[in-house]
């Protein structure tokens, strides 16, 4: 589309809004960049450069070869790139060449998501070298085939579920396969976090202590979006030393990134009768209407199918006031599509058939769309590695184009498009897991000893002193029992099909339509209250579904399918308790700490809630209170402090609980979790610490490490706390700033301007320090 087109688009979008408001907060022009290439190395077959070339590929680019070259060299490497990098010919090309070259090796590929390992494994087949035999292993594979993989496949495609459930507890079955196992492929490795990721990196453990056992030491090849220190990080989850590859040398078009907040609505009241934004997803829909008539192919990024179904009907009906051939343009694309109306979406895109569509995050992992004129994003994504790969969508080598980031209602996206430096001058955020957690470890040796007995030394692999301490418990129980050579699993079955490595433990929670029997999914028994109460509208695969029971003795929630407007969110009583003080930093008037907690709770309650944030009502519910063992962290903070900061006895409640809020919002941004994986609790006066306390906890049995990674960037957290707040026009809080969707209290009390000064009085203390 020629020069400047992503300038051009900006302008043109700029035209469009209206009288008074003034959305934009940021522009940044990215400089393209173009490839650098380098030739063929020596060692890879005619056979596989001409498949590869057939692919596209005229020469690869010099960070494919490097890190093909680590792994060949027998080094574990990780490849840290951008969107679109060919981070996939990295792995193929030392993968290929070492089992065409011995026809006995094996290899393992591993990726989070189905989607991704289809897309792999197509790509795999593609190469056409007959010897290699590409297969897929998951849950969808026949039984018939499954035997054939197991005898005859050399690659095999498969996902941490299945490597858990499927190939470990039944490694006899292939011993051939792991006597020769040359590499193991882990895929978009920055996906791997919180207590799954932990979950992940004890299965990797597992994984290469049975293959030493065949006598098999396969190299590792991870692959990451650009993160910081994706050593470090691929080194945890995998538990080798890697090498990183991080310069990316495949070309990239210019893009303009433009930073946009929704005006706050005077005619809309949210709860307590706060003022409310313009949704992000009706501002996505104006300015995907204004692109779509210059002719530019953009792509909607929204949150949920029922926000990109929306945006896409709401740009076709004011199209269709300009040219309803438009209108016809404009698509919503979302999970749940079959792959072949998915890849005809794609391609009526690409060629411009299609010049609008609004998607879910389904687009996110393993499709090949780029280069399209225009992204646009509703809502911040959640990490930046989202961020970016969405963002990846747009420009073409030698052609500019537009990305827009849309704030949604949030204090993260508040944060984001006022501090433009935090999304577009950081490295992505290294993912946080923790497998040394008890309520990780605990499920992960007693499968590991099930599948082999364990001994003292490779308790060293499994965290060293955290694995000898969950063995002796494990003992104590009775699952293991010592013996001369070792401990053994003492069960008659193995324990792998009740260990949910996605989930954190304990008996799940079946979600099943009343009418059908059909089960939907699972949700841990710790959320249950929280998300399956009676009238929680609940969410699969896109499709929406309320629930009519909850029982929690039968560990089952009953649903039926039914849309309605509204989303639920529900109402909890928390109470925490300080039951060990692991660190504690004290700065004068204020102390940091990080600990153990028990968090009780209790769910009295939902709150209705229409798309545009306006409150239908409030429905109590009764529901028993649970318990939660977990990790915190937590600051107090001196009377004198609070009152020399201007806030008097009455306003401290509402002055820490807004801080709280803020800070819950914020910490995704230092700890890759999701504001749904941790939670907080504010009090003026806490028995155990005598004093002001603000507590935020991680959501997860034994703690998914967020609470940790909070402590150590707790300057920097509280800090871009403070200026997400300040930043908000709203006179006295809103969900842009300090409301929270989960607020067990219904939001009250909240002081906004009392949060700004408690944060600043404990910023300058720990400064002073
Ligand atoms: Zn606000
Ligand atoms: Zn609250």
């Amino acid at each position: 589309m020629g020069e400047n087109t992503g300038r051009r688009l900006l302008d043109r979008v700029l035209a469009g809004v209206p009288e008074g408001e003034r959305p934009l907060t940021h522009v940044r022009d990215l400089p393209d960049r173009p490839a650098t290439c380098v030739p063929w190395p020596e060692w890879v077959p005619a056979q596989l450069r001409a498949a590869v070339r057939r692919g596209g590929v005229a020469a690869p680019w010099t960070h494919q070869i490097e890190a093909a070259e680590h792994a060949r060299a027998g080094r574990h490497v990780v490849v840290a790139t951008g969107t679109a990098s060919g981070k996939s010919l990295a792995y193929q090309l030392p993968v290929a060449t070492a089992l065409t070259e011995d026809p006995r090796a094996t290899a393992l590929y591993l990726a989070p998501t189905k989607a991704l390992t289809a897309d792999q494994l197509r790509s795999a087949i593609a190469l056409d070298l007959p010897a290699v035999r590409p297969a897929g292993y998951d849950g969808d594979t026949p039984m018939a085939e499954r035997d054939w993989v197991r005898a005859h496949a050399r690659w095999v495609f498969t996902n941490p579920d299945m490597l858990h459930r499927g190939v470990l507890p039944a490694h006899g079955r292939w011993a051939g396969f792991l006597r020769r196992l040359t590499y193991v492929v882990v895929d978009e490795c920055h996906g791997y976090r919180g207590v799954f990721g932990s979950h992940v990196a004890l299965l990797l453990r597992r994984l290469r202590r049975v293959a030493r056992r065949y006598g098999a030491d396969p190299v590792f090849v991870l692959a990451s979006a650009t993160v910081s220190d994706p050593a470090a990080s691929a080194s945890r989850l995998s538990g080798v030393d890697c090498v990183a590859v991080t310069t990316d040398h495949s070309p990239r078009g210019a893009r303009t990134v433009a930073l946009w907040e929704p005006p706050l609505l005077e005619e809309l009241a949210g709860e307590n009768g706060a003022p409310v934004r313009r949704s992000a997803g009706a501002e996505t829909a104006r300015i995907l209407t204004d692109l779509v008539v210059e002719g530019a192919r953009t792509l909607a990024f929204v949150r949920s199918r029922r926000g990109a179904e929306l945006t896409a009907l709401s740009a076709r009906r004011a199209l269709s006031e300009v040219d309803s051939s438009l209108a016809r343009r404009v698509a919503a694309y979302r999970a749940g599509f079959l792959p072949e109306d998915r890849r005809a979406l794609e391609d009526a895109l690409l060629r411009g058939e299609l010049l609008g569509v609004a998607s879910t995050n389904a687009l996110e992992l393993g499709v090949d769309i780029a280069g399209l004129d225009a992204v646009l994003m509703a809502g911040y994504p959640g990490t930046l590695a989202s961020f970016w790969q969405q963002a990846g969508r747009a420009g073409r080598a030698g052609d500019a184009a537009l990305v827009v980031f849309v704030a949604r209602d949030d204090p993260l996206d508040t944060y984001l498009v006022h501090n433009p430096a935090a999304v577009l001058d950081k490295p992505v955020e290294a993912t946080v897991l923790d497998p040394t957690n008890p309520y990780v470890l605990a499920p992960q040796l007693a499968c590991a000893a099930a599948e082999l007995p364990l001994t003292p030394d490779c308790l060293a692999d499994f965290g060293g002193v955290h694995a000898e301490r969950v063995v002796t418990d494990l003992v104590a129980d009775g699952a293991l029992r010592k013996r001369p050579t070792g401990w053994y699993w003492t069960g008659r079955d193995r324990p792998h099909a009740t260990v949910d490595i996605r989930g954190s433990g304990g008996e799940q929670i079946a979600v099943v339509e009343a009418d059908s029997g059909r089960m939907l999914g699972t949700v841990n028994p710790g959320s249950a209250c929280a998300t399956v109460h009676p009238g929680a509208v609940y969410l699969h695969q896109g499709a929406s579904y309320v629930v009519d029971e909850l029982d929690l003795d039968g560990c089952l929630a009953l649903v039926h399918e039914e849309d309605p407007e509204w989303t639920t969110s529900p109402r909890e009583v928390v109470d925490i308790s300080v039951l060990t003080t692991a660190s504690r930093r004290p700065a004068g008037e204020v102390a940091v700490c990080l600990g153990e907690v028990a968090v009780t709770a209790q769910v009295v309650g939902y709150l209705r809630r229409l798309p545009s944030g306006a409150v239908l009502d409030q429905v109590p519910l009764d529901l028993p209170e649970r318990t939660l063992r977990t990790r915190a962290v937590w600051y107090t903070v001196t009377e004198d402090l609070l009152r020399s900061a201007g806030l008097g006895p009455a306003r401290v409640p509402g002055a820490l609980h807004a801080a709280e809020h803020a800070a819950i919002g914020l910490l995704p941004l230092f700890a890759s979790c999701d504001r749904w994986d941790i939670g907080g609790v504010s009090t003026a006066l806490h028995p155990d610490t005598g004093a002001a306390t603000v507590f935020v906890h991680d959501g997860h049995p034994g703690g998914a490490g967020f609470a940790d990674r909070a402590f150590l960037a707790f300057a920097p957290w509280l800090l871009a706390t403070r200026e997400a707040i300040a930043a908000c026009e709203c006179p006295s809080g809103c969900p842009s700033c300090v409301q929270s969707p989960k607020c067990g209290n219904g939001n009250e009390p909240l002081d906004k301007a009392g949060a700004v000064a408690v944060l600043s009085a404990v910023l300058n203390a720990l400064a002073e320090k």
